[in-house]
């Protein structure tokens, strides 16, 4: 059995974190397949490699050139001297320093080459071999991965290494440029290899012990989630939650692979398991069973109440507000309907209230409702899992804790799928409402 590890920043940021690195690795017979990150920061106040890198690329000045690259290359030999890491990198730095200035400069590669040097230190530290991300993941001609052809090349060329290292967050063009995923994209490396080795789990090493119930900024001391579903970890880190990027979950869960959240400062944690749904059903894994798995929210949501007699018999009405919001650009989150009236909760981050006027004007012209009101200040919240859709009461107890915590909800939404129910509150009312569906649920 294989496993594929991912290292992270802040685990990659130091000789000491890094040493704690090597100390899991050697300690684990199937841990064959090492993705990292490139150096996070050592204290809240420091700068990420990746960070110094960009400062690196976009510096006009010769001598602010140098010291930031004199800085990369002090980090990375301090690590390597403490180590006592058998690697020289003076080459690799002259090709960096190379490509930062003049027409040879390429965004890309500057940013890339903190997950290349990390790789190169860690798999010399190790004694695995050294695997160029360059050589095993590409991107296509839109610039998005090419899953196919990146899944045959990393799986040839893995096959053939019995022990690697290999750089996250970025791969090659067609025309063998690099190109860097988007920032936290090596958890998408990460999930590439462990795809193409086919491992039994891809444990994704991170600085917490995995995903909390809810926020821990609202909530003290939240519980765990032991195990969470891909479907549900899509609702909760819609709504916010996030220790992983996005897009990392898609090679491994459709080959029904594991991610295990773990925590390289407290590696005897179990973390966080994210399984198929599949895989709870039909009993390869098991868990508590707990009717919600999460309760994740995000504030500052704009409803617009919309009320019409006879809406329910007018052909279009809802897509001649479709077409409005289209028109405006404005992103829909959900949309409620009564006989007679329609709510739009519209995430409205980034948008000016120019547009959302205009897009209000124009609901009135061109629908003529009897009411339309706007309310700024909403907030949404998600209570997650697949527990739900078998319990009776879980929406009763949901308003039941809500109304004993004093809060009104604005909204209440359960999709079809039974394992999330959205409501909207106040903004003034978000926190109390998190920590009462918290104490309901979760105890
Ligand atoms: N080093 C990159 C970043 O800081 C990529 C990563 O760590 O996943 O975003």
């Amino acid at each position: 059995m294989v496993k594929a590890l991912k290292f992270g920043g802040t685990s990659m940021a130091n000789a000491e974190s890094i040493g704690k690195v090597r100390d899991i690795i050697v300690g684990d017979a199937e841990a064959r397949y090492v993705v990292v990150s490139a150096p996070g920061k050592r204290e809240p106040s420091d700068t990420k490699v990746t960070d110094m890198l960009i400062s690196l690329y976009k510096e006009n000045t010769v001598n602010g050139k140098k010291r930031i690259f004199d800085a990369i290359v002090k980090r990375f030999d301090d690590i390597t001297a403490e180590l006592g890491a058998n690697v020289d990198l003076a080459a690799d730095y002259a090709e960096i320093y190379e490509h930062s200035v003049g027409e040879n400069a390429s965004y890309d590669y500057i940013v890339s080459r903190g997950e290349y040097l990390s790789a190169k230190v860690l798999a010399a530290l190790i004694g695995y071999e050294f695997v160029d991300a360059a050589e095993i993941v590409r991107f296509g001609a839109d610039g998005r991965l090419d899953a196919e052809l990146t899944r045959s090349l990393a799986s040839d060329r893995l096959r053939v290494a019995y022990k690697a290292v290999v750089p996250g967050f970025y791969g090659t063009d067609a025309a063998g440029n690099i190109k860097a995923f988007s920032r936290g994209g090596s958890d998408i490396s990460g999930a590439i290899v462990a795809e193409a080795v086919g491992a039994r789990v891809y444990e994704n090493w991170t600085d917490v012990d995995g995903f909390m119930v809810c926020d821990p900024r609202v909530v003290k001391n939240p519980k765990l989630i032991e195990m969470v579903t891909y479907r549900e970890l899509r609702e909760l880190a819609y709504m916010g939650a996030s220790v992983l990027h996005p897009e990392a979950v898609f090679p491994v869960n459709k080959s029904g692979i594991p991610i295990n959240i773990r925590n390289t400062f407290n590696p005897s944690a179990k973390g966080t398991m994210i399984v198929c749904y599949e895989d709870l059903e039909n009993g390869k894994f098991t868990r508590e069973n707990n009717v919600i798995t999460g309760i994740a929210g995000k504030k500052d949501f704009v409803g617009i109440f919309i009320q019409k007699e006879m809406m329910n018999s007018e052909i279009g009405f809802v897509k001649t507000i479709m077409d409005i919001l289209c028109e405006n650009r404005l992103r829909l989150e959900h949309l409620p309907t009564g006989i007679d009236t329609v709510t739009l909760i519209l995430d409205t981050a980034g948008v000016s209230d120019d547009v959302l006027e205009n897009a209000v004007m124009q609901i009135r012209e061109r629908c003529e409702p009897d009411t339309i009101e706007v309310h700024k200040g909403l907030s949404l919240i998600a209570v997650v899992g697949h527990g739900m859709s078998n319990t009776k009461g879980t929406a009763s107890r949901v308003c039941g804790s809500l109304y004993k915590a004093d809060v009104n909800i604005r909204m209440i939404d359960q999709g079809s799928s039974e394992m999330n129910i959205i409501i909207a509150v106040e903004n003034e009312d978000y926190a109390r409402s998190i920590c009462a569906l918290y104490s309901e649920f979760i105890g």
